[in-house]
């Protein structure tokens, strides 16, 4: 035709971009062919309906039915940003980062399909129509109509604005998480749904059966169920219990692999990102081991502090003649949907946050999930045609040893965040706050007193400047207690570098296998004298923020870049929020006691002394047991203090402080006098006429 000769006498440019709009074209049609596919797609109309008709919907559907992709595009075609934007709240960081760049996707490609004629330059890219707001990280603009959140930035947005007056409807997607977050979302959603009963909705998105619960709590909302398209999953337990879950994990993925024909991906539920680590390697081996002969595996870890672009690979389709398997955390379970999945490998545990309100300790522990769980894991299997669940536990522990639902948050984790929150909210009567489950009075009550110490509360229990300024800061409270305390020693930029490198979760300090001595050596390079680990993180940052920000310098330090620019943009980011908490910018890197003291006036609560033993150390006000982590720089018994300040605790094998620094115990005394006792001070000087010099080292002579 002569469109093709034409085609051939284009400039290069002009050509280039003939062919990119032609993918544009055809990638737009599979991708509205696929959004065309889904179940939730035959309720298009009778869910704008539902939500144009009732303040509130409770919206029920199978997970991957698209309810989150899907129900925000049809309220923006039906007119809801005209009024206002459409937020989404994710309980995860993860699902809000796919789920945009999904949706923006989706969006662009629904114009190209019109022809391309309401395209608008950049308000396709993600930030532009469709945005996402997580924690130090916003891509939205003034184009943006729908916008992922994580719960917590929802309701740091509500303390901005009670009313969410920019926006014309919230989607609670995951309801059935029952996060904390989630659930204090719920409990202000619905007032603030009361009060604006005419321009405002609310969609209640839940993945499980116990729609009934939402419905009665939001005013018998109506319940619409998105019938999925389940096929049947086939499921096999263990004849006896199994209990090492990873080895078991890598045993029936190659036993899937070999045996099973090559038509369905592999899932696999393990804990945490190290157990997926710990696996990826395992498999890679017995794959080198097996060669030719076997089909290609491509691995796929899945889980939330991955790189992004690494998340996306999950979602690339598997080519022919090979098979993918994904070692995924909990994200997987309702989070996020990869389609392609035939059979899931279970191993029946999931990755816990448990508060104790007696000894004030939280803990990650693993332990078994619910049976709730175990179902919608199987269901991942057969979501496109008939599938497997191996469950790597028995079916005895299934009916007796799991728990019929997941417990929510609320009822087990520190709530200190959550009274601040409220408290901040002008909530006062934080017991008799509407919740859906009330939380136990005694982590309440704990968490007052929290408060207290931290100076956030006075004796009426009413929120102090000091509590209105932690609230500004988007860390934890104790963090932002050492800023506010950095500022009257002079040592603001040290204690927000060091407040941003612990916000930071991903892996800094690299350890290749082969290279372990020199990563070591490198990392020791950066000990303080004075030791610790909030110092030696300092000094890695300050190092490398000298050397102009270097890759080069990183990677000569075994540092990885990645989480180095991220914590260089917390730092940023925290630094500028600094203004709206009257704390002004000083430095002065030279002063370390300085900084410690300004850290122990947030986290005095975290101190603990070395027991007789002079290995383990007891925290000073419940006495519990805890040693230093191997990672830290202090595990060494010669580096090991008296006394230390630990950031947190982590069980694994046994209870452990991660992130630990050397103290004086004036230093204690005088930032929460009214949280130590005198027979505390009075114990802590009787440890001192140990024998002096053994495990002092690294604390400062001052
Ligand atoms: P629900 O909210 O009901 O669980 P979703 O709207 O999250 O369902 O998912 C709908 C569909 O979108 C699923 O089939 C899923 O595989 C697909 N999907 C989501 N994210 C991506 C992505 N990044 N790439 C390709 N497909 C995706």
């Amino acid at each position: 035709t002569s469109d093709g000769k034409d085609l051939n006498f284009m400039d290069p440019d002009k050509q280039q971009l003939q062919a990119q709009l032609d993918e544009a074209e055809r990638k737009a049609k599979t991708i509205q062919e696929t959004r065309a596919s889904l179940p939730v797609a035959q309720h298009r109309d009778t869910i704008i309906n539902a939500v144009k008709e009732h303040r509130i919907l409770v919206l029920m559907g199978e997970t991957g039915s698209g309810k989150s992709t899907q129900t925000p595009q049809y309220l923006r075609d039906s007119g809801y940003c005209k009024t206002g934007k459409i937020v989404v709240s994710q309980p995860r960081r993860v699902a809000c980062l796919n789920l945009a760049a999904r949706v923006s996707e989706e969006v662009a490609s629904s114009s190209n399909s019109e022809a391309g004629k309401k395209y608008k330059p950049g308000a396709h890219r993600l930030g532009g129509i469709v945005g996402y707001n997580i924690r130090f990280d916003n891509k939205s603009g003034p184009d943006t109509e729908i916008i992922f959140e994580t719960e917590g930035m929802l309701l740091r947005e509500i303390l901005a604005d009670p009313l969410l007056s920019e926006y014309s409807c919230v989607i609670l997607d995951e309801a059935h998480e029952r996060t904390t977050d989630g659930d204090t979302l719920m409990a202000l959603l619905k007032d603030l749904s009361r009060a604006r009963p005419d321009d405002f909705r609310l969609v209640i998105s839940s993945a499980t059966l116990n729609a009934q619960k939402f419905s009665a709590y939001f005013d018998d909302a109506p319940i619409l169920a998105v019938a999925g398209r389940t096929f049947e999953v086939e499921r096999f337990y263990l004849p006896s219990p199994e209990a090492n879950y990873l080895s078991a994990t890598v045993t029936t993925i190659f036993t899937i692999h070999l045996a099973a024909p090559l038509d369905g991906d592999i899932l696999c539920f393990l804990t945490g990102s190290d157990e997926i680590l710990a696996a990826m390697e395992n498999i890679q081996e017995t794959s080198r081991k097996l060669g030719s002969r076997m089909k290609e595996l491509i691995v796929r870890p899945l889980y939330s502090q991955l790189d992004p672009d690494e998340q996306a690979l999950v979602f690339v389709p598997t080519p022919k003649g090979a098979r993918k398997v994904i070692l995924a955390t909990n994200i997987a379970e309702t989070s996020l949907t990869v389609d392609g999945v035939s059979y899931v490998i279970d191993c029946g545990y999931t990755k816990e946050n448990q508060y104790n309100a007696t000894t004030d300790m939280s803990q990650l522990v693993v332990v078994p999930c619910s049976r709730a769980s175990v179902n919608q894991r199987a269901g991942r299997a057969g979501r496109q045609r008939k599938g497997s669940a191996f469950h790597l536990f028995t079916k005895f522990s299934y009916f007796n040893e799991m728990e019929e639902e997941t417990v929510p948050e609320i009822m087990r984790v520190d709530l200190t965040p959550l009274c601040l929150l409220l408290k901040s909210l002008q909530i006062n009567d934080v017991l008799n706050f509407g919740f859906m489950d009330p939380p136990p009075p005694a982590t309440l009550a704990k968490a007052l007193e929290n408060l207290y110490a931290l100076g956030a509360l006075n004796d009426t229990g009413a929120l102090t400047s000091v509590g209105r300024k932690l609230i500004e800061m988007p860390i934890d409270a104790k963090l932002a207690r050492a800023i506010l305390a950095a500022d009257e020693f002079k040592v603001v930029d040290e204690v927000l570098v060091i407040a941003a490198m612990l916000s930071e979760s991903a892996t800094l300090f690299l350890r290749p296998k082969d290279k372990k001595v020199h990563a070591d050596a490198a990392r020791n390079r950066f000990v303080q004298e004075s030791g610790g680990d909030h110092m030696l993180l300092l000094s890695v940052f300050n190092a490398w923020r000298d050397a102009e920000y270097d890759p080069i310098f990183a990677k000569e330090n075994f540092l990885q870049q990645r989480t180095l620019n991220r914590c260089r943009d917390v730092y940023e980011q925290l630094g500028a929020l600094c203004d709206r908490i009257e704390v002004q910018r000083s430095s002065n890197p030279g002063d370390h006691v300085g900084i410690k003291k300004a850290l122990v006036a947030g986290y005095f609560q975290n101190a603990a002394r070395m027991a007789r033993d002079g290995q383990s150390y007891r925290t000073i006000k419940t006495g519990q047991t805890v040693a230093i982590h191997p990672s830290s720089c202090l595990h060494e018994p010669t580096r090991r203090p008296k006394l230390m300040l630990f950031h947190e605790l982590v069980l694994t094998s046994r209870e452990f402080a991660r992130n630990c620094m050397p103290i004086e115990s004036e230093w204690l005394m005088s930032a929460a006098p009214h949280y130590y006792k005198k027979e505390d001070i009075e114990k802590m000087s009787t440890d001192k006429k140990m024998p002096k010099g053994k495990g002092k080292v690294g604390v400062d002579g001052r």
